[in-house]
């Protein structure tokens, strides 16, 4: 059997352009988000004010805001139908806070006309989360006991979670498009090209993330091909 699983060129090559790509996401977010985070986005309006007349404008009146620590730890829980916007966002009114206020609006309006993408997505969570528990568990027991079924198992469990990184591309741009055509068409008098660069970058880290399950599940299949 192959004991060298995992540690060639090509694993060390997948592990170092998720780094490159990683960081490289992470700071253009980080930078774009800075430069806007100082232009005012409107007449004093907070991003809390903001989502909020864009929930009720967009059918999404039932849904709550509350503000939590931390930055851009801004999301949209489906579970208590709440956003959860960090609190810069949450009290700040320049263009990166009330875009990122607005793109979780836009998840939480998602959930309110039942958007399929977005329902798929959330019925994948517990799934994937089983999934990428049990995945290396799975694939290893496979590889020792020299059973491919096994290890054919794990790659099916790790091809879970691309789906589940694929699925939430749409559902973030569709998010996105939301916030933008909301303010765009609301008469907020927001620079509508701050918005769309901060949301295009946030948009990135799920591209990344994406890309990087979709080379780590070819390497996977790759390579246990090559042992029949
Ligand atoms: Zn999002």
């Amino acid at each position: 059997m192959y004991v060298g699983y995992g540690m060639d060129l090509g694993y060390w090559g997948i592990v170092i352009a998720s780094v490159i790509l990683g960081g490289f996401t992470q700071a253009y977010i980080q930078s774009t988000y800075r430069k806007w985070s100082h232009v005012e986005a409107t007449a004093g309006e907070t991003g809390r004010e903001v989502a909020r007349r864009m929930l009720d404008a967009e059918g999404a009146s039932a849904v709550g805001i509350t503000s939590v620590e931390g930055h851009l730890t801004d999301f949209y829980d489906p579970r208590d139908n709440m956003l959860h916007l960090s609190e810069e966002n949450c009290e700040g009114g320049s263009v990166a806070s009330v875009a990122v206020a607005c793109h979780e609006a836009g998840h939480a309006v998602q959930t309110a006309r039942g958007y399929l993408p977005g329902r798929m997505r959330t019925a994948l969570v517990p799934v994937v989360n089983f999934a990428q528990q049990i995945w290396m568990i799975v694939l290893i027991a496979g590889l020792l006991l020299d059973l491919a079924g096994l290890a054919q198992a794990a790659i099916i469990l790790f091809a879970l979670s691309v789906v589940f990184h694929l699925v939430t591309l749409p559902v973030e741009i569709d998010a996105s498009r939301r916030a933008v055509a909301y303010l765009g068409h609301a008469g907020t008098g927001i620079d509508e090209r701050g918005a769309r660069q901060v949301l295009t970058a946030a948009a990135l880290t799920y591209v990344a993330a994406a890309l990087v399950s979709v080379l780590q599940l070819l390497y996977l299949v790759g390579r246990t091909s090559r042992r029949q």
